[in-house]
């Protein structure tokens, strides 16, 4: 079974994606991790975020993979070829690189191989922008979670300030996220929009428990069919 998450920067994907995983017992594929490791690995090479073919290449021929603690199916690690890239992935700069990265069709073209390849290995909970429209319009469940750009806002600075990565001034998180929906949803290929089929939730105002706990319903209702 695919539960596809899809949504704005900063709805909370990540942190219900590996609640559901754990709870159901399904593993987790963070899309988004995915483009950043590519947008990583063309800054350090020195490729142009222009270049639209190098870009391609360079994604076509990138391993990128997850490490895990034992017997936990929710992943740990970011490798790129091998070379691990967890929070080297989560800064400021890479908030900015990723966006024309992801925009760039050869890249997503040659990622979505990979997308597949993983999520079509077990139960997954996948999480991104495009699942439930491009990566697996089949998925049993689909859910698009969002919240107001300033409740996103907040969320990330804290995030940043626990984990100690990433910009911890509100303005400059604020303007960084409305410029990536702008991105994300008006980009030609695979623009961020809920699927036909998608459940909206909102959690604007909402605890995250409670999503989850939604979620789970719906996912379990699903399972029982
Ligand atoms: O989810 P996260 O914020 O880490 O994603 C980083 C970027 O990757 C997004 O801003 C978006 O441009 C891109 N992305 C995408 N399609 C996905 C997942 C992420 O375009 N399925």
């Amino acid at each position: 079974m695919i539960i596809a998450i899809d949504g704005p920067s900063g709805a909370g994907k990540s942190t219900v994606a590996k609640a559901v995983a754990k709870k159901l017992g399904f593993s987790c594929l963070d899309t988004g991790a995915m483009y950043r490791a590519i947008a990583y690995k063309a800054l350090s090479r020195g490729v142009a975020l222009d270049d639209q073919e190098a870009l391609g290449s360079l994604a076509r021929e990138s391993v990128i993979s997850f490490g895990h603690a034992a017997g936990d199916p929710v992943p740990r690690e970011v490798y790129i070829d091998g070379v691990e890239v967890t929070d080297k992935i989560r800064t400021a700069e890479i908030d900015k690189a990723v966006s024309p990265v992801s925009a760039t069709p050869a890249v997503r073209e040659a990622l979505l191989d990979q997308q597949r390849r993983i999520g079509l290995s077990g139960n997954y909970v996948v999480e991104g922008r495009d699942i439930g429209t491009v990566v697996f319009p089949q998925a049993e469940l689909k859910i698009f979670l969002t919240a107001s750009a300033e409740e996103r806002a907040h969320r990330r600075v804290r995030q940043n300030v626990d984990r100690g990565i990433g910009s911890i001034d509100y303005a400059e998180v604020l303007a960084d996220i409305e410029r990536r929906d702008e991105v994300d949803s008006n980009r030609s290929t695979a623009p961020l929009r809920p699927a036909e089929d998608a459940l909206l939730l909102d959690s604007t105002g909402h605890y995250i428990e409670d999503i989850i706990e939604t979620i789970c319903s719906y996912a379990r209702e699903r399972m029982d069919q």
